[in-house]
């Protein structure tokens, strides 16, 4: 798996004679070096993991050893480490990912003589955006989990309980059921506080009669899962229900243009406009979905601004809403990996309107 990557990476590197990784996921997706202090460095021919003493019996235990194991304790990368490592490899064009760079960093690398520094970006991000098959099982476990502790939540909502108590269970549960963390933190949102797209939690109560957005999503095995659903606590209006129904809608629209080849800015298209016939268009600010696999969020992008074309592999959100400031909101929200033929949806939990409580 790490060879053909290594091998895709490279190809997509011509022209460089190395390339240093510094973005922790990219350095997780390439070498599995889970750690929060190192870097790759990958030549024609060579691959380094550098990091420090810390992580020196972590790296030994969890990272194939095609990886070289450089212990950088007490050593600056620049100064001490790169034009070493580089002068033995003849390695003089040096790619970095430019975004993840600090300027300090760049403005020490660009001095040195021997050192030509080439900004790169998304090299890597590239790759992970395509899932291979072991990578959409894992994607799967994610999605499922996610699922079990939203079920669970469930019969806990009731007057007592107040957004933070229900963000503390999923990410109590999460934890339980044997995720390494929530992939950000829940999003539990209740009646007026519904309507900001990403509300976090509060300590109030809920509130009756008005639409509960959850959005949670765990780390399992590395991978993220993302999943909202809106219900309602102890009731739900008439108006709320046709909103609920138009948003749901809109999921539904979308996912149904969801095919290799099809441009992601018509996908979330197909939501808005059903929104937009609704008389919502205005309510619906922000784009349709975002790629998700290893933390966090990715390509592609299914915004009205996106060029992304789908291809198989390809894993994303879809997740249309409605929101009235001082009201309340709906969003749904299901991940789908585009297959050769069209699309799955990896979710299994019904979207049909639930009022709890
Ligand atoms: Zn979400
Ligand atoms: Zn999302």
């Amino acid at each position: 798996m790490t060879e053909s990557r290594l091998s895709r990476l490279r190809e997509a590197a011509n022209g460089l004679d190395a390339l240093l990784v510094t973005q922790p996921t990219n350095i997780l997706y390439l070498s599995a070096f889970r750690g929060s202090a190192g870097s790759l460095l990958i030549t024609a021919k060579r691959t380094f993991l550098i990091t420090d003493f810390r992580y020196l019996e972590r790296v030994r235990r969890e990272v194939d050893p095609s990886w070289e194991l450089v212990d950088g304790s007490g050593l600056d990368m620049a100064r001490d480490l790169l034009p070493k490592l580089l002068a033995a490899n003849s390695a003089r064009r040096l790619g970095f990912e430019s975004e993840h760079v600090s300027h300090d960093f760049f403005t020490r690398l660009a001095a040195l003589p021997e050192i030509d520094p080439v900004p790169t970006r998304d090299l890597v991000e590239a790759l992970r955006e395509i899932k291979e098959p072991e990578e959409v099982e894992r994607m799967r476990a994610a999605v499922r989990l996610g699922e079990r502790i939203f079920t669970e939540l469930l019969p806990l909502i009731g007057p007592d309980c107040t957004e933070a108590d229900l963000a503390a269970e999923i990410e109590y549960r999460a934890r339980r059921h044997g995720a390494s963390a929530c992939s950000f933190s829940p999003i539990v949102a209740s009646g007026p506080r519904a309507a900001q797209p990403h509300a976090g939690f509060s300590r109030e109560r809920l509130v009756p009669e008005a639409p509960l957005i959850l959005d949670l999503g765990v780390v399992l095995d590395d991978y993220c899962s993302d999943m909202t659903r809106t219900v309602f606590f102890r009731g739900c209006p008439p108006r709320w229900r046709r909103i609920y129904e138009l948003v749901r809608e809109a999921k539904d629209r979308a996912f149904e243009r969801i095919a290799p080849g099809a441009a992601a800015r018509e996908v979330d298209a197909a939501a808005r406009e059903i929104i937009t016939r609704g008389g919502f268009g205005e309510q619906f600010g922000h784009g349709l979905g975002h790629g998700v696999g290893l933390p966090f969020k990715g390509g592609p992008i299914l915004h009205w601004t996106s060029e992304d074309i789908l291809r198989p592999g390809h894993v994303a959100s879809i997740e249309p809403g409605i929101y009235l400031p001082g009201e309340g909101g709906v969003r749904i929200e299901d991940l789908f990996v585009v297959t050769p033929t069209g699309a799955e949806d990896l979710n299994r939990l019904s979207t049909d309107l639930l009022v709890v409580g």
